[in-house]
């Protein structure tokens, strides 16, 4: 752009706007506005395409705003809930010292890297295997990675917590909704639901429908879920009933298993 040097004391006059016709492609003929200033002529558009364009730039804040406050809240909700050793672990922290340990963290790097691509599908991962493997880890560093190097929003909840904060609706002990709070496990791009048949007791009736109202429920939005469970692939459908692990290998889910010893102790887990 080329720069003009103007002295403080050359007076501008105020010249009224000069009123000429003028042709819109769109909205044809206009009254358009011509400003000189500074020895240049300033012509005005479209009126009505300024109105449109006006229009289209407050959408556009509006959406991104809400966007950002969705992201904010869910990143709230999601970090609150995470057990305090993970809230920052990132799966670059996670210490792969085997082969299998390797392979478990690549696939979890994997599904965070094609994330945009595993929300067309809603393709589900389940984290499966024994205690002290660093499953939990795995599942929160997804939900970390995504929150902060992405826009997509991600929960990380233990069935245990879900089904205390769905009983404390029945007894009026919360300001929630029961559908609020399925709302808010179905809403997010991600679920990382951890502790899955953690009670080894045969499941309640009351347990199996909320899971199935979220897998399900995520399931018919096309969002994905990660599951979490020290209970192997054969198990699992007892633990959360046949429907619920039918909807997680839908869309080609993935089960990761964990079978080597326990790392609880050793450092990076
Ligand atoms: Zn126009």
């Amino acid at each position: 752009m080329r720069s003009e040097t103007v002295s403080m004391t050359t007076p501008v006059d105020p010249i009224a706007p000069r009123i000429q016709p003028a042709e819109c492609e769109i909205h044809g003929s206009y009254d358009q506005k011509v400003t000189a200033l500074l020895g240049r002529e300033f012509k005005g558009g479209c009126p009505e395409c300024q109105r449109i364009a006006n229009e289209e730039r407050e959408a556009a804040e509006r959406a991104e705003k809400a966007h950002q406050l969705r992201i904010a809240m869910a990143r709230k909700l999601g970090a609150a809930l995470i057990p305090k050793r993970f809230a920052e672990k990132t799966l670059a922290q996670y210490v792969a010292e085997s082969r299998p340990q390797a392979l478990a963290l690549a696939i979890c790097q994997r599904y965070v890297e094609v994330f945009g691509e595993v929300q067309k599908t809603g393709r589900c991962l389940m984290l499966l295997g024994k205690p002290g493997t660093g499953k939990t880890h795995l599942g929160a560093g997804i939900a970390n990675d995504l929150m902060r190097n992405t826009s997509a929003t991600a929960v990380y909840r233990t069935v245990g917590a879900v089904l205390q904060a769905i009983r404390a609706t029945y007894d009026r002990s919360s300001d929630k909704s029961e559908a609020e709070i399925l709302s808010s496990l179905i809403e997010p791009d991600l679920l990382v639901l951890d502790e899955v048949g953690v009670s080894k007791e045969q499941p309640s009736d009351f347990e199996l429908t909320t899971l199935f109202a979220i897998i399900n429920g995520r399931y018919e939005q096309v969002r994905p879920t990660v599951v979490i469970s020290n209970l192997d692939a054969a198990q699992l459908p007892q633990a959360m009933g046949e429907r619920c692990v039918d909807r997680l290998r839908e869309g080609g889910g993935v089960v990761v298993v964990f079978d080597w010893e326990s790392q609880r102790g050793k450092e990076g887990v």
